[in-house]
């Protein structure tokens, strides 16, 4: 298809729907799915040339380099969770056009959890006034790993996407407690692509330490980095057989 209509990978996003509404049936359809994408990408993407493949589903290279341009999710890594949320909750500010409320996001635009207004005059912005600064607070300078009620002790913190907040506040009535239902999602996920990345070689390269010629564009510090997470959670997820 992507021939066919003259597009790129990176063209392409997929993004699990993080939806109190996974189940063991549907996890393991997804897995089924996330095989096959994994086994085209690696023939179509990345040519079966398993230390590029490595170094960019390790998000090693810069954006240049990857087939995964900025702002396309490549859906066979792992996340890297880093200490702001994993969304854009904590980076873009929304303004609603209808009345220029400040929004935390589109999923949790709820009259008491809205940050403020745009104030006009003359049809002229000329101030601000506020409504839950509280919550702006916490969604601006949270540590998601931290402050994500089920993150904060969960073995995959450092590498998982993490929940949406929106549906979270849907299904537990507080944005920041986690849904059962998608963390199982993401511990399957885990568990299978570590299985992928095993079988594929992937692993091979990131515990050797070295990416080969893709060593130039990353750093030392990056690749022990992943290596002591991975190792952490391998060990984790294997109860340190
Ligand atoms: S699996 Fe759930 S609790 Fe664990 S890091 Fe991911 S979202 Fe948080």
């Amino acid at each position: 298809m992507f021939n066919k209509y003259g597009m790129t990978y990176d063209w392409f996003m997929m993004l699990e729907v993080r939806n109190d509404d996974w189940t063991v049936e549907t996890i393991r359809e997804y897995l089924c799915f996330l095989d096959y994408v994994f086994e085209t990408y690696k023939r179509d993407v990345y040519l079966n040339d398993i230390q590029f493949m490595a170094a960019d589903v390790m998000r090693l290279l810069p954006n240049h380099r990857s087939p995964f341009h900025a702002g396309s999710y490549n859906s066979i890594s792992l996340a890297s969770s880093g200490d702001n949320l994993s969304c854009s909750l904590s980076r873009n500010m929304i303004v609603r056009l209808g009345d220029l409320a400040l929004c935390p996001c589109h999923r949790l635009s709820y009259p008491h959890l809205l940050y403020g207004n745009l104030k006009t005059e003359n049809g002229e912005i000329t101030g601000i006034t506020s409504n839950n600064i509280q919550f702006a607070e916490h969604c601006l300078a949270m540590n998601s790993r931290t402050s994500n009620l089920g993150c904060d002790v969960c073995k995959l913190k450092n590498i998982c996407l993490q929940g949406c907040y929106g549906s979270q506040y849907e299904a537990r009535k507080d944005p920041f407690i986690t849904i059962p239902s998608v963390c199982s999602l993401f511990y399957e996920k885990t568990r299978f692509l570590l299985k992928k990345y095993e079988e594929s070689g992937i692993l091979n390269y990131l515990f050797n330490g070295t990416f080969g010629e893709y060593d130039r564009f990353t750093n030392k510090q990056a690749i022990n980095r992943l290596r002591t997470i991975y190792f952490d959670l391998i060990k984790e997820l294997t109860n340190g057989q």
